[in-house]
């Protein structure tokens, strides 16, 4: 068995995989880890990365960094506007990437590139990999449930969905059980056909790739992947949770974590600590910023709070709390401008995440069984946080805009009443299938051999 093992990875020596992310936080912790566990598996990494949000080679010894100049610009980099910057990195990378990937070929002392890997937003790199002949496989770094239905936009707009009518929100979609009109996927106030189109580009270049990976498992989204291998022409590998792999992996994270979160959960009871935090993007009015810090400060529970800076729009940090807010608060809440999220949520005294729903931070609370209070903002936060809260009933969602009062109940709900402890009863479960699929016989570890054997098959 071992030398079989041996000879597989001796084979794949000399088969370099060049992977590309999107140069966000949610999409580079993804790609960076799916390189580690690739690496296990005897394959050698070039990552392609753009010099907006650039990446830390010395963290990542063992891969091999090529930097593109993606000429955006600095204005460009500092607005909140995501879709604007998706946009211009599909059009302003084309050249630059292409430019680079041509080098990468041409270099005949280099050993044979099997594949591109390149996250699914990036959609560009499909024609691109066409026209240089190399195969191109895709990480979708979201949820399966959220991209069935950014796959039903064209048949969802064709029966007049969208644009979205606030007078229809609380409507049932009834081709897509159980979301709700003001569950689908989209973002407030951009242009609705600029989001379409991103959309269509992404799915329509997955389904033109030679696979797709997925960082989520079998057992979680069953439904959904047997909806998807049903519907697409190329395979579907979903081989999460990533993080679980137990490699020694470093951090990708582009800002520093405060290790004075996980001093300070060592002082808390177990299971006694919310733990607040929005993710790299999200962004809060200062009214809404104010109804969280006060409903976290009545709810009576201490807090870790992350507060981004740049989170609170027009503001640089804290300026709106209420001057003496912390300390009245007796030490019961801590608050700083990033965590380690994983080593927090691991840690015995959180009993609950306050998430904006994003899919790696769902994936790491699932991982965790730490039940979840859900505060989507837009895009495919809307889906994961109705599977979390109707689907897998692993915690609760929050409406966007919620003040103190309904905040105050729901955590009491989650804390403290019997419905939390069901909760906390079906999250355990759903950890231990999150271990299983990673365990020897496991689905994601099945489907990471056929991954690693149909990379292997790919001709250039
Ligand atoms: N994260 C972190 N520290 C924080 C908040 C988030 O390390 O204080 C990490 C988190 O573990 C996750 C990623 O940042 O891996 C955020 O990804 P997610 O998909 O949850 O949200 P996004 O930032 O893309 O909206």
């Amino acid at each position: 068995m071992e030398n079989q093992i041996d000879t597989q990875m001796e084979q794949r020596k000399g088969r370099r995989l060049v992977l590309f992310p999107l140069p966000f936080q949610g999409h580079i912790n993804p790609m960076l880890l799916l390189a580690t566990i690739l690496h296990s598996k005897g394959f050698s990494i070039t990552i392609i990365h753009t010099n907006f949000n650039s990446l830390n080679p010395s963290n990542f010894p063992n891969f091999t960094f090529h930097s593109i100049q993606d000429g955006i610009l600095e204005s460009e980099a500092s607005s909140k506007d995501v879709l604007a910057l998706a946009k211009l990195l599909n059009t302003k990378c084309v050249e630059p990437f292409r430019d680079c990937m041509v080098k990468l070929l041409s270099d005949v002392s280099e050993e044979t590139i099997s594949c591109l890997i390149s996250d699914a937003f990036f959609y560009f790199t499909q024609a691109v990999a066409d026209s240089l002949r190399l195969p191109r496989v895709v990480l979708r770094t979201g949820g399966l449930s959220s991209f069935v239905v950014f796959d039903a936009f064209p048949l969802l707009r064709e029966r007049g969905y969208f644009p979205i009518q606030d007078s229809q929100l609380e409507e049932p979609v009834a081709e897509l059980p159980p979301l709700k009109v003001k569950d689908l996927p989209v973002m407030d106030n951009v242009d609705p056909d600029s989001f379409y189109e991103i959309i269509a580009g992404m799915v329509n270049e997955s389904k033109a790739s030679s696979g797709i990976i997925w960082n989520s498992f079998e057992e979680l989204e069953q439904s959904e992947l047997d909806t998807l291998r049903q519907e697409f022409p190329n395979p579907i590998f979903p081989i999460g949770p990533f993080h679980k792999y137990y490699l020694t992996s470093s951090s990708s994270s582009l800002l520093a974590q405060d290790q004075s979160s996980i001093s300070w959960l060592d002082k808390q009871a177990p299971k006694s600590v919310i733990y607040a935090s929005f993710g790299s993007l999200a962004a809060l009015s200062e009214a809404q910023f104010l109804e969280i810090a006060w409903g976290l400060a009545n709810s009576n529970q201490p807090f870790l709070w992350v507060v981004r800076p740049g989170l609170v729009r027009g503001s640089e940090w804290l300026e709106p709390l209420p001057s003496g807010f912390l300390e009245t608060l007796n030490g019961r809440a801590h608050i700083i401008k990033w965590a380690p999220q994983l080593e927090v949520l691991a840690h015995p005294a959180v009993g609950a995440f306050w998430t904006h729903s994003g899919w790696n931070s769902t994936l790491e609370s699932i991982c965790e069984g730490v039940p979840m209070i859900c505060m989507p903002c837009f895009t495919d936060q809307k889906v994961n946080a109705k599977y979390v809260s109707q689907v897998w009933k692993v915690g609760l969602q929050l409406e966007n805009g919620s003040d103190r009062l309904e905040i105050e109940r729901c955590i009491r709900r989650l804390m403290v009443e019997k419905e939390g402890e069901e909760i906390r009863d079906r999250i355990s479960k759903l950890k231990e299938k999150a271990k299983f699929c990673l365990q020897q016989g496991g689905s994601s570890l099945q489907n990471l051999d056929s991954l690693v054997s149909h990379i292997s098959k790919l001709e250039s």
